[in-house]
């Protein structure tokens, strides 16, 4: 059959969820008590797999209290400043996992707070790299997630402010809410601390998906960056089908000679993303 498959570039696992992931293979063969603190990745299947190999995911800092001790692993999110230092001390061996690129924002946050800067924080305050990112303020942070609450943020006519944002924000939105607040105040430093990890999925995804009669995309339900990248894809290719794993899929797409596009979100291993990519090219 006359059929093309292709697979984006950048699909599956950004630098930061590679570097989790590794820590936690390679842990484990350590033959050690394994913790993760809080799920390694965005990715149920991922965090049961190693679970089966007697990885642990601790949720809160007071559950290591009652846990022999062992090695515990601080996923890319990043933890704030407080959870950082009590993990030090708690008598487990840390292996730090947090995505460098998070890692400078915590220290831009400490710099510019202790230097006397407010910080405000554009991104989803609910999101664990955004707690995170606050708790690395020496004077606490204000999280802005759109453009109302920057045109309802009241500005201290003597204070100094620095912008960060949440490194998987949108660059237009992030671009839109910093404008309302530069209008507003003279005194702002500004630092898109964006990611293009999730950026440059979503170009790859538009443009393939315009050219696909049959698009899949693999990711966790709960995957944020996943879900968008099915919502693009969507909107260019109706036949979009957003999966979790081979299964999902088999025996059930329609028989299609166009060109079939496959994609990942930034939390998807590549084993998963080689077998969906194996079963298209053979059996669709
Ligand atoms: Fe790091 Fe970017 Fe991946 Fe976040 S999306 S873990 S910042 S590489």
């Amino acid at each position: 059959m006359n059929r093309e498959v292709v697979l984006c570039e950048n699909a599956g696992f950004c630098f930061g969820a590679d570097r989790g992931f590794n820590a936690v293979k390679n842990a484990i063969e350590e033959g050690i008590p394994i913790y993760t603190y809080g799920p390694i990745l965005n990715n149920s299947f991922i965090v049961k797999g190693f679970e089966e190999k007697g990885v642990r995911v601790v949720n809160d800092f007071s559950e290591l209290a009652n846990l022999p001790k062992g090695k515990i692993i601080i996923r890319s999110h990043g933890v704030s400043k407080a959870e950082f230092d009590k993990l030090q001390e708690s008598g487990f061996e840390v292996f730090d996992a947090t995505c460098p690129f998070v890692k400078r924002i915590h220290r831009i946050v400490a710099k510019e707070s202790e230097e006397g800067s407010e910080i405000i924080v554009v991104g989803n305050p609910k999101h664990p790299e955004v707690c995170g990112i606050v708790g690395w303020s020496h004077n606490g942070a204000t999280v802005i997630e759109n453009s109302e609450e920057a045109d309802k943020f009241s500005f201290a006519p003597d204070k100094k402010y620095c912008v960060v944002s949440q490194t998987t924000f949108n660059r237009n939105k992030f671009q839109e809410i910093v404008e309302l607040l530069e209008k507003r105040s003279y005194n702002i430093l500004v630092m898109n601390t964006i990611c293009d990890a999730t950026s440059i999925r979503q170009t790859e995804a538009e443009a393939l998906s315009k050219r696909a009669e049959l698009m899949i995309v693999i990711g966790d339900k709960a995957s944020s960056n996943s879900k968008k990248l099915y919502e693009i894809c969507k909107a260019n290719c109706d036949q979009t089908y957003f999966i979790q794993e081979l299964s999902d899929i088999v025996g059930r797409l329609p028989k299609v000679s166009g060109l079939v596009g496959i994609t990942a979100g930034a939390s998807t291993p590549k084993y998963i993303i080689e077998e969906v990519q194996s079963y298209v090219r053979n059996d669709v």
